[in-house]
């Protein structure tokens, strides 16, 4: 019998791959992920889903390193599978390339992509105003495939999905004995945390099927990025811009500056153009907290805050929100598990 009734609120990557991680590793707990919104129109479904980060400042850099490679496994398996086409999940090769030497020339997950080496000068000569660049292949997640594959892995397991907004924890106090909280920037609201905000994106999908190589500029303003289907070109990082409107200043400057990289772009039909707002925080949040709801001490745990790199990282913080739950479980009083 199920014992032990696990709440996971978020229908986002991070919520899923949390949800499938509870659910597969402890059979005797009940799941149910409940959301106010799935795929396809989580923030997740638009991302560009490559896999790339840049350092968060106050989380030791192994644990970085260990989020990235745990993700970039999990998904490298899928790639290399059958499930590939129907996961939305396939490897990328390509170049990141810099205006001036980074400070960091070898980033702390040059040893999880593969093949990563610094470009020559030959290969630098398509790219005349930039002076240094990276090339290696990483995966590219398409989450608009990526979440209900993850949600049937989900069902099989045993879980339970349900479409709410919960508009208070005390909603949840009764009915469940662990709340997992992974809703991204509803954290703001439904857990009060004023430190997290939007850092708005916009993307264009295009049609350009004879470009197989990303490219990503190291500001992380300007990417070109070939999918499954088509090509996602952008982007924007606007801080505590919450507008979800397509800006048409921005669809300009984005093709402009995609096609100085890449000239062939302005060939290109133009599919879709999306925005959505990443979940910026100075750190993400992977902890847990005991809250009191309704007279009662409810375990909670958090995994929220990726920003930019929600998809690269996962499911490494959901191996670590998994951890996180079985503490509680052993803290728990034994009649809660009975
Ligand atoms: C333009 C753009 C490009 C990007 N490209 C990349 C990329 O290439 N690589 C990368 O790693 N990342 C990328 N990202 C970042 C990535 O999209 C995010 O980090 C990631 O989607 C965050 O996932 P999440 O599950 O935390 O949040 P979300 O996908 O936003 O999901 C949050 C979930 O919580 C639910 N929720 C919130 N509040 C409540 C509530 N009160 N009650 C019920 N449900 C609630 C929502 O309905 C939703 O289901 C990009 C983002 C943007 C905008």
């Amino acid at each position: 019998m199920k014992s032990v009734r696990v709440a996971v609120v978020g229908a986002g990557v991070v919520g899923f791959s949390t949800a499938v991680c509870i659910a597969e590793a402890l059979p005797f707990c009940s799941v149910t992920l409940l959301a106010e919104k799935f795929s396809p129109d989580t923030t997740s479904d638009g991302a560009a889903g490559i896999l790339f980060a840049a350092k968060f400042p106050d989380i030791p850099l192994e644990k970085q390193r260990r989020w990235f490679k745990d993700s970039f496994d999990h998904l490298l398996a899928i790639a290399q599978s059958q499930h590939s086409p129907e996961a939305g999940v396939m490897l990328s090769s390509g170049w990141q390339i810099f205006k001036e030497v980074p400070a960091d020339k070898r980033p702390f997950w040059s040893e999880s992509v593969i093949g990563f080496r610094f470009m020559t000068e030959s290969e630098l000569k398509r790219f005349p105003d930039h002076k240094f660049g990276q090339a290696f292949t990483t995966i590219k997640c398409e989450c608009v495939n990526y979440l209900p594959w993850l949600e049937t892995r989900f069902r099989k397991a045993g879980g339970q999905v349900e479409q709410r907004k919960v508009h208070s924890l005390q909603e949840l106090s009764s009915s469940y004995d662990i709340i997992v909280n992974c809703s991204g920037l509803g954290s703001k609201t439904l857990v009060g945390d004023d430190t997290v905000y939007p850092v708005r994106g916009q993307v264009l999908k295009v049609e350009a099927p004879w470009l197989q190589h990303f490219i990503r500029d190291g500001d992380g303003k300007t990417y070109i990025y070939p999918g499954i289907h088509s090509v996602t070109v952008g982007g924007t990082r606007q801080e505590e811009d919450w507008r979800l409107h397509v800006d048409e200043g921005d669809t300009k400057s984005i093709l402009a500056r995609c096609s100085s990289l890449e000239p062939s772009l302005s060939k290109a039909r133009v599919l879709s153009e999306w925005v959505g707002l990443r979940p910026g925080r100075r750190n993400p949040r992977v902890e847990k907290e005991l809250v009191q709801l309704q007279g009662r001490s409810v375990p909670m745990v958090h995994n929220y805050g990726h920003g930019g790199w929600g998809v690269t990282l996962a499911w490494g913080t959901a191996l670590d929100a998994l951890g996180l739950v079985r503490q509680c479980l052993h803290e728990m009083p034994l009649q809660a598990k009975l």
